[in-house]
Formats: C-alpha cells, sequence, structure tokens
C-alpha cells in the first residue's frame, strides 16, 4: 500500500473463528481464558505469590484487565495503573521480572525502558486495534511525506512506530505536551488515534495532521443513547475517555484519561456516574468509592455495531492460569530488537522528564481536559 501525504484507514481483521450462534465477539475472538472456579482461583493465587517472590518478580497491571489479577497485583506489591503510571513503575520497581498484565504495546514499554528486566506477559496476542491499525512501513511513509513535522506518537504503538516518534505521550500528558510544542511553533505528526488527535488539536489549537486510527472499545460509544441515559440520571457525571467520537464527548462534564476519570469518581461530589470507558475499571472505582452509583455508558444502540461492549477482547485475554504460566516457564517473554529499542527509548524517555520536571503544565493541561472538574 502507497502511503501519500494523506493517512489513510487501514483495515485490520477481526474475523472470527467459527463459533455456534450468537455470541459476544469479546470471548469468542479473542481467547478469553476459561474462567476458574473459587477453589482453582485460591491455588493459582497461591502459587502465583509464592513464585512472585521466589522470582524476584511484579504484576504490574491495566485497570482493565480481569479484577482478580488488579487484586492480586495490589495484594503483592506490584501496581494497578494506566499505561503511564505503569510505564514509571515497572522502570523504578527493584524487581528483576516484570509480569506486564495488559496489551502488547504495554509490555514492549516496559521492556523499551528496563532492558536488563524479563519482561512476560500472560498472552503474546493481547494487542490494541491503535497498534494494528498503524503498521510501521505505512508509518515510516506518512512521516516522509511530512518532515517538516515533530512526529508525536500514542503509547498505543508497537515499539517500531515509537523508534520513529520524536515524542511519545499517553492520554494523561499529551495536551500539555502538544500545548508546549504549539507555544515552540512545532507542526504536528499526530498518530494514531484520531479522536484522541482531533480533541487534542481542538483544545490547543496546534497545527496537527492526524492518523486514521481508533479504539475499537471507545469508538463504540453512542452519543444519542448517551444522551437518553443522562436524561434518566439528570445528577449524574458522565466521564468520557478521549479516544470517544466528538458527538460523545461533547456530552461529557469529565474528558480524561483513566487515571483521570478514576480520580473524578473518588474526588468528586457528585454520587452518580456515567462511565464511558473499558468496564475493567469499574472493579477500581467501586473499591475506592464505595458509596458512589456507577452507570456504565451504552455502546449499543440503533446505530451500533457493538464489538466490545465497552470491553477490550484483548485485555480480556490476561487471566491467572496464563499469568501463573508465565512464571512456572518463562511464557510471553517480550524482546525487543536493540536498534529499535535504543530509538523508541528516546520518545518515551522525552515524555518521563517532561512530566517529572513540568507537574505545573500538567496540571494546567489537565484544567482543560477535565471540564468541570470542580464539580466532578
Ligand atoms: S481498550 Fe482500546 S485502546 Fe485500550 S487496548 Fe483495547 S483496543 Fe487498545
Amino acid at each position: 500500500m502507497t502511503l501519500s501525504a494523506e493517512p489513510q484507514a487501514i483495515s485490520y481483521d477481526f474475523s472470527l473463528p467459527s463459533v455456534d450462534g450468537p455470541t459476544c465477539i469479546a470471548s469468542a475472538w479473542a481467547k478469553t481464558p476459561t474462567p476458574l472456579n473459587a477453589a482453582e482461583k485460591s491455588v493459582t493465587k497461591d502459587k502465583i505469590k509464592r513464585l512472585l517472590k521466589a522470582q524476584n518478580a511484579v504484576i504490574v497491571a491495566h485497570y482493565y484487565v480481569d479484577p482478580d489479577i488488579q487484586d492480586l497485583a495490589l495484594e503483592t506489591g506490584g501496581c494497578v495503573a494506566d499505561s503511564l503510571e505503569m510505564a514509571k513503575f515497572g522502570r523504578e520497581h527493584p524487581a528483576q521480572t516484570l509480569i506486564v498484565a495488559g496489551v502488547r504495546f504495554m509490555g514492549e514499554t516496559s521492556k523499551i525502558l528496563s532492558p536488563q528486566k524479563k519482561v512476560l506477559m500472560p498472552d503474546l496476542d493481547a494487542t490494541c486495534s491503535l497498534d494494528l491499525g498503524c503498521p510501521s512501513e505505512q508509518f515510516n511513509q506518512f512521516c516522509d511525506a511530512h518532515p517538516d513535522r515533530t512526529v508525536v506518537v500514542y503509547a498505543n504503538t508497537s515499539a517500531a512506530v515509537k523508534a520513529r516518534a520524536d515524542w511519545m505521550v499517553t492520554s494523561s500528558c499529551a495536551l500539555a505536551i502538544v500545548y508546549e510544542l504549539k507555544k515552540q511553533n512545532k507542526k504536528i505528526l499526530w498518530a494514531p488515534d484520531r479522536h484522541l488527535g482531533k480533541y487534542i488539536q481542538e483544545q490547543t489549537g496546534a497545527d496537527m495532521i492526524l492518523w486514521d486510527g481508533d479504539c475499537i472499545v471507545h469508538n463504540e460509544f453512542k452519543a444519542e443513547e448517551l444522551q437518553l441515559l443522562k436524561e434518566r440520571y439528570p445528577n449524574a457525571q458522565v466521564l468520557v475517555h478521549p479516544e470517544s467520537p466528538a458527538s460523545v464527548v461533547s456530552i461529557a462534564d469529565v474528558v480524561g484519561s483513566t487515571a483521570a476519570m478514576l480520580k473524578a469518581v473518588v474526588e468528586g461530589t457528585a454520587s452518580e456516574y456515567i462511565v464511558a470507558t473499558d468496564q475493567g475499571i469499574l472493579h477500581r472505582m467501586r473499591q475506592l468509592a464505595p458509596n458512589k452509583t456507577l452507570i456504565e455508558a451504552p455502546t449499543a444502540g440503533q446505530s451500533a455495531t457493538c464489538k466490545s461492549c465497552a470491553n477490550c477482547p484483548w485485555m480480556a485475554m490476561n487471566g491467572l492460569a496464563n499469568l501463573l504460566n508465565c512464571l512456572e516457564n518463562g511464557a510471553g517473554a517480550i524482546s525487543v530488537e536493540e536498534s529499535t529499542r535504543s530509538k523508541a527509548q528516546a520518545c518515551i524517555e522525552r515524555m518521563l522528564d517532561f512530566t517529572k520536571n513540568h507537574p505545573d503544565l500538567l496540571a494546567k493541561a489537565q484544567h482543560g481536559f477535565v471540564k468541570n472538574i470542580g464539580a466532578a
């Protein structure tokens, strides 16, 4: 495929293995692990705890994975976080083995930042539609066509794409970094999430050209149905991740990263929240704000083509049994070829340095990113 000056939509294969009757794609297509019964869970967790200690290993988990893994990570001194905090935690923790429960780009980011550590993932096929939709060869052609632009990529990309970028950003710091680049009169090439890119473009007024990718989970939220839900719960605050379509973002009271949404629920004064992100976050929200009512935003509706049911099929591939397999058999080892790794490291370190050195700018940008935060 030849990519000229403008990005093109890239299709990727979501074909299902044959299944009988109607089914949810989340469990049919993405090798969701067979659920364990209570006794199996208990035995598996005990083994994992023992092996984590014996192997000087720690679990670095994303908010969207199985609640059992989230709880185990916290019980054993690991973390449950968004991708920015996962990257920092993995780099700074003294453990020599990182078990990254999330999707492939998260394991790669950990390996890029900590090449001396062993990085293992429960299932190496757990990927992301944003990563899949931005193949490095086409992305390099896109960059070649715009040599005057600063290349800013979202964390949800392969190591090879990061190796071509000047900056990596996450949804927690994207707005602050693009603000600063704009102040330096930089023109930006952004990839791969078009909704987040458009949102940042509107908020900052930066000169940006956008890759045409999306997240299959957040892209499915529907403005019309969300509006109806809001009418049913008029006092609820609507929390929306900026990977969602602009029509959905426009209804939000709070627009922000997973961590910002969690903060809005925990610190907010409202008693009801409509949450438009992967339902995995609800587990941590319930733990940290047990008295708040959480309502899942609708992905279905008259125009729905629901592929996700607000449940990332790749995040769902992480289970206790395949996590144990990492520790028992060294399965799921992440490797990144050295020349790619060192180039990718530069753009990630740039972001980490920025977030460390400019907490004031992050907080300021968060004001723009999180609408009505005072009321949230
Ligand atoms: S929820 Fe979306 S952005 Fe996150 S891993 Fe899944 S497909 Fe990628």
